[in-house]
């Protein structure tokens, strides 16, 4: 029997990730990354790499975003493309439970698109010359409990694909590390 696990693209590629300045936060989502992928690879568990919503839209030099600006249509539509040959191989190796164990989906909480159980929020949008408020605009930032829009169509494709009582979506974030280390002891 073969365990697999899908996960966020950056939790194996971390090159796709927006360019961050916070280093706190990004030592301790490092440092939990670096645990639980070796806790997966140490166990035998296969992971599969989803694809990243954000990189194959913007590119390496995108600005941070979030949740808001992201939902709409068109982001939607792109999180879409990108899922349907993910939920194909889910249906695949669901489809063989003699063969394979699917453990879940992980994300990346606090990301606009790959929050699960926390995304960030903020009143953003226009240009960034010519403005006065612009520090104010950027301190509407918020973390919020709702998952961010990739992940949010996810869970309507597994809804539509009547899988999702079978892959349970698990946010991977440093300070509630027990969530996705607990899904590797399944
Ligand atoms: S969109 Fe998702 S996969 Fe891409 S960098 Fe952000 S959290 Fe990682």
């Amino acid at each position: 029997m073969q365990k697999i696990l899908f996960v966020s693209h950056c939790i194996l590629n971390t090159a796709a990730k927006v360019v961050l300045f916070n280093q706190a936060a990004i030592d301790a989502e490092e440092a939990l990354r670096m645990q639980f992928l070796a806790k997966a690879i140490g166990e035998g568990i296969q992971l599969v790499q989803l694809p990243c919503p954000e990189f194959t839209l913007y590119g390496s030099r995108r600005w941070g975003h979030c949740s808001n600006q992201f939902d709409n249509p068109f982001f939607r539509e792109h999180c879409r493309k990108c899922l349907g040959p993910v939920i194909q191989q889910l249906r695949e190796y669901l489809a063989h439970p003699e063969r394979f164990q699917v453990l879940g989906i992980v994300g990346v909480d606090g990301s606009p698109s790959c929050g699960v159980d926390h995304t960030s929020e903020a009143d953003w949008h226009g240009s960034f010359g010519g403005r006065t408020d612009l520090e104010q605009v950027l301190k509407t930032q918020r973390l919020v409990d709702k998952s961010g829009i990739f992940i949010q169509e996810l869970k309507s494709m597994l809804a539509e694909a009547c899988i999702s009582e079978q892959v349970p979506v698990i946010g991977l974030f440093a300070p509630e590390a027990e969530k996705c280390m607990a899904l590797l002891e399944k």
